[in-house]
């Protein structure tokens, strides 16, 4: 899907910090992606994404075959435009952007990560809260799925 081929949040740990892989899913794919200790699981920013391309993609655990977040979701049933879909994702890119400046870093989903450590920390400065907690909301609707309240 086009959405999907400019964006990948679902794969650099913008959505998710690891993938659940299955039964023989971690062997598989061992040494191209990086497994969490007990290989029950890949860690994010995934080992195998290019750009927004996954390097895997004919071999891609059964979770990312499965997701779709909200937006795809309600691009493919037709209840929002391609152009709605693409604003949507582009304002939670956004989103992210602001937390990498507040932390003064280029790298995004590294500076994600580091602000989420720092909240867990208590060590957050409130600029990066606030721009982490408005990311946030939108990563929960994104993570939604079709139906849910
Ligand atoms: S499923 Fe959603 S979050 Fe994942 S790449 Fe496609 S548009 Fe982006
Ligand atoms: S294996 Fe591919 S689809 Fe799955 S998280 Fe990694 S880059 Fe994304």
């Amino acid at each position: 899907m086009s959405l999907c081929l400019s964006c990948g949040l679902c794969c650099d740990g913008t959505l998710f910090s690891n993938v659940p892989l299955e039964a023989g899913e971690a062997a598989r794919l061992k040494g191209r992606v990086s497994l969490v200790r007990g290989g029950g699981a890949m860690k994010q920013p995934c080992r195998a994404l290019e750009g927004v391309s996954c390097r895997v993609y004919e071999e891609r655990p059964q979770t990312c075959r499965k997701f779709r977040c909200l937006a795809l979701q309600q691009l493919e049933a037709g209840e929002v435009s391609e152009g709605d879909a693409q604003a949507f994702i582009a304002e939670v890119f956004a989103r992210r952007r602001r937390v990498a400046e507040t932390l003064d870093l280029d790298d995004e989903p590294q500076a994600l990560k580091l602000a989420r450590a720092q909240a867990k920390a208590g060590t957050i400065s409130p600029e990066t809260l606030n721009a982490l907690e408005r990311l946030t909301r939108l990563l929960m609707f994104l993570n939604l799925s079709q139906g849910s309240s």
